[in-house]
């Protein structure tokens, strides 16, 4: 088996591959998303695959980096893994809050009862990052956030603010907060829904830090880095969706010769990359579960699966024609979508820039 899986990982292989099949079959009423949402998360109950992302002791199914990516890369080879429902909410960032914490914002979370979002990224313009003046048990914040995904449904943003003194801190801060504003709503090309905020002396209880401050980067990486290998995963699995659907084409074209020489060097290049990104991202899932500090290579990963499936869609589309430019084709479609990846939690050129300091400023990192 060239993956090595073991016997339960190809099992969840199959439970995922057989998901992915009764999801694409599908009837899907868009006037309705909720109801396709509801439909798929039972589908994916049902299958096992659900509850990979919830810990074990919230009753979930404790999913390893590996078992994420076999999931992950299974559903997206059908096309199918971008679809909402099919993984349950996981606690990130609130995994670290305190008890009481978790019992007011992590068990309605994960209930489905109320929604998060992730205050990173600010605005090009900002004169100074996000911050926040201790005042007794209180903190007093100030700052913008400028591309929070599901901002305007989020009843809480998890949000990077330097704390006066202290250093940088995850706070949770609630959205109905006096000095909370939901300053604009917006959507990107992918079909993802945005919002940004201000904060003009919002006023949080000191218990709203998740975990010390002073480690807010720290544990705002460790989000993000489980999120670009979210994003790698489903990437390689779009590669060998694009490769089987160019493979498709060409066998049945009737031009001769068939497939002429120019576009069997394409297709082949198409495989190679393919086959980089995906022997790169199972690379690194291994990394991780064997417990290594692998943050240069998750970044290598996220660079080649959303630059390579970037290029094969550019090709493939090349490739089938104008009829993969009609907003149905499937081609159409991932076009949208993977653009995003190449930008989102982290552009290619700043990771870049970050694996060449790793190397040369820090001394730091297998790569
Ligand atoms: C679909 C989507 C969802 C998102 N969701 C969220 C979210 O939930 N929360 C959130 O906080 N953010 C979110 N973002 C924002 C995303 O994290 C930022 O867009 C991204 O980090 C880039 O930041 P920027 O847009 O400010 O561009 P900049 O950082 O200004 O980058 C612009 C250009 O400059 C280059 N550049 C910048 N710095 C360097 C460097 N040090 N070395 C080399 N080149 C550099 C970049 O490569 C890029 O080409 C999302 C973005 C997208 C597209």
């Amino acid at each position: 088996m060239p993956d090595f899986l073991t016997e339960e990982q190809s099992e969840l292989r199959q439970q995922a591959e057989s998901l992915a099949q009764q999801i694409s079959e599908m009837e899907m009423d868009s006037s309705d998303p909720k109801k396709i949402q509801l439909q798929i998360r039972e589908k994916s109950k049902a299958a096992g695959i659900f509850h990979l992302t919830q810990p074990i002791e919230y009753g979930g199914l404790g999913g390893t980096a590996i078992e994420l990516t076999i999931a992950r890369e299974s559903l997206a080879i059908k096309n199918v893994g971008h679809l909402p429902g099919i993984f349950g909410p996981s606690p990130g960032l609130l995994s670290k809050a305190s008890k009481e914490m978790k019992q007011k914002f992590l068990d309605p979370f994960l209930a489905g009862e109320i929604e998060s979002g992730f205050g990173f990224t600010e605005p090009s313009d900002a004169q100074r990052h996000t911050w926040a003046k201790p005042e007794g048990e209180e903190l007093v914040i100030n700052g913008a956030k400028s591309y929070v995904t599901g901002g305007s449904n989020a009843d809480f943003i998890n949000t990077l603010v330097e704390v006066e003194d202290m250093g940088p801190a995850m706070i949770l801060i609630e959205t109905s907060r006096p000095g909370v504003e939901l300053k604009t709503a917006f959507s990107s090309v992918d079909g993802s829904h945005h919002a940004s905020f201000t904060f003009s002396n919002v006023r949080v209880p000191k218990s709203h830090v998740i975990g010390e401050a002073g480690t807010g980067m720290t544990r705002a990486l460790e989000q993000v880095n489980s999120v670009r290998m979210a994003i790698a995963a489903n990437c390689i699995g779009l590669n060998q969706f694009v490769c089987d659907l160019v493979a498709d084409t060409l066998k049945s074209a009737k031009t001769e010769p068939n497939p002429n020489h120019e576009t069997r060097v394409k297709f082949g290049r198409m495989r190679t990359h393919a086959f980089a990104a995906r022997s790169s991202v199972y690379r690194t899932a291994r990394l991780i579960e064997a417990g290594e500090n692998c943050v240069n290579e998750i970044m290598a990963s996220k660079i080649l699966a959303s630059e390579s499936i970037a290029e094969l869609t550019d090709i493939a589309i090349q490739v089938v024609g104008g009829e993969a430019l009609i907003e149905s084709h499937p081609l159409a479609s991932i076009f949208r979508r993977v653009r995003a990846t190449r930008l989102a939690e982290g552009p290619t050129d700043t990771l870049h820039a970050n694996i060449s300091r790793g190397c040369l400023d820090l001394n730091l990192g297998r790569i």
